[in-house]
């Protein structure tokens, strides 16, 4: 279908991966700062991980949720551990928009209202009510969207203003709403980091004054940990970085390392309004819920929230170093890097340079995301298992195809 696209001109066939590399059908080796979208966090074929996916399917692959298995349980309890606070029940699916779709519908439950808020440049999926929630404009497909109580605020990020007013427009228009519609609506939901919307990262204190607001009209916050959660960030979830405990949380993306399985996790009081039957047919069946337990034990046992850390403050550093005219902005915390391009002239926008740099910097074997708006953003989102000499390469490769793109087009 004309919908499915590929980020390159020329796009590499990849047919083999390793840790935080992947391979072309001529076995050119390319460092992969993607991760298929942020989700092969311990790395490609991770050797580790599939002796315990393989070793899972051989035993038992699937039954659903209607027998008795051992993994889903085990997973529950784990992820019971390592959830921030009180969030110790969940719900398993496949795909983050089915398990925000399931947070939203468990929000109904609840509170017994219907409505939504959202945040501008927000992505939240692609079934039908996500995608009504989802502030970029391109990622709404559908022109007969939810529109009934649904709203979407500004995110407290503007290129133009201080953090600290775009907070306040943010928090004031969240006010006006919850003022007119606030025994109406059940939740609202944001990313903690914005992703797609060019990895934005909000004011310190931000998510807890939402928080607050949104306690007084007995409104549930949903976080969509999907991009961000499992180490991403430098911390198990994003949200932590916030001091905040969702009434909702929902992940995918990572948990799995490439297998399929997504979460949403709540606390007993609201889990016990989840009662009416549901059942996902291939929710954490034991293939993927095998995977996700290892994949726990493998983030601790080789310390890879630390890692993305350190080495995203070193990658953040080295990039603000680079004092280059092309770029407008860096932004983001961990090995969740954005970088917002700007064209300096008028022969070629941000988006078409980003596209340019992209493609260059594959052609040197670099693998770099891309998101934003206006599609302007270079987003390094690697393995968690990268190196710090993958970074220092990729970073002078970087630097070269700057300066090539600086000579063209700078006047
Ligand atoms: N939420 C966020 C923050 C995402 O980045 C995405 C996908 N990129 C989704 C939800 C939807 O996830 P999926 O494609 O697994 O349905």
């Amino acid at each position: 279908m004309p919908a499915t696209a590929h980020f390159y001109q020329d796009p590499p066939h990849i047919v083999r991966g390793s840790m935080q590399y992947v391979f072309d059908q001529h076995d050119k080796r390319y460092v992969d700062f993607y991760a298929g979208v942020s989700v092969m966090n311990c790395g490609h074929s991770n050797p580790e991980l599939i002796a315990k996916t393989t070793k899972q399917l051989e035993d038992l692959q699937h039954t659903s949720t209607i027998y008795l298995t051992q993994p889903i349980v085990d997973l529950a309890e784990k992820l019971a551990d390592v959830l921030p606070g009180n969030l110790n029940r969940t719900f398993f699916c496949v795909t983050g928009s089915e398990a925000n779709e399931g947070a939203m519908a468990l929000a109904r439950l609840h509170t017994q209202k219907r409505g939504f808020i959202a945040l501008k440049g927000g992505l939240h999926g692609r079934t039908h009510l996500t995608m009504s929630v989802t502030g970029i404009p391109m990622w709404r497909l559908d022109d007969q969207l939810v529109e009934d109580d649904i709203y979407f605020i500004d995110r407290p990020h503007h290129p133009e203003t201080e953090a600290k007013e775009a907070m306040e427009t943010s928090l004031q228009q969240l006010k006006v709403i919850l003022e007119a519609r606030g025994e109406h609506i059940a939740a609202l939901i944001l990313e903690p980091i914005q992703g797609n919307g060019g990895i934005i990262m909000y004011p310190k204190d931000y998510l807890i004054q939402v928080k607050q607001l949104l306690s007084k009209h007995n409104i549930l916050l949903i976080v969509d940990e999907v991009q961000t959660g499992y180490g991403r960030t430098g911390k198990m979830f994003a949200v932590e970085h916030y001091q905040v405990i969702p009434d909702i949380l929902v992940s995918a993306k990572a948990l799995g390392n490439g297998i399929p399985i997504s979460t949403f996790s709540t606390n007993d009081t609201i889990a016990a309004s989840f009662n009416k039957p549901s059942a996902s047919t291939f929710g954490a069946n034991p293939v993927a819920a095998t995977t996700a337990l290892h994949v726990l034990d493998y983030l601790n046992s080789h310390q890879l929230v630390k890692r993305a850390e350190t080495l995203g403050d070193y990658l953040k550093e080295k990039l603000v170093s680079l004092h280059s005219k092309l770029i407008k902005e860096i932004r983001g915390i961990g090995l969740m890097i954005g970088v917002e391009i700007q064209s300096p002239s008028s022969k070629l926008t941000g988006a078409e340079l980003t596209d340019q740099i992209i493609e260059d910097m594959k052609n040197k074997g670099f693998l770099i995301g891309k998101n934003g708006l206006e599609r302007n953003v270079l987003a390094f989102q690697p393995p968690l298992v990268i190196e710090k000499q993958d970074i220092d390469q990729m970073l002078e490769a970087l630097t070269n195809t700057l300066a090539k793109s600086e000579t063209l087009y700078c006047d």
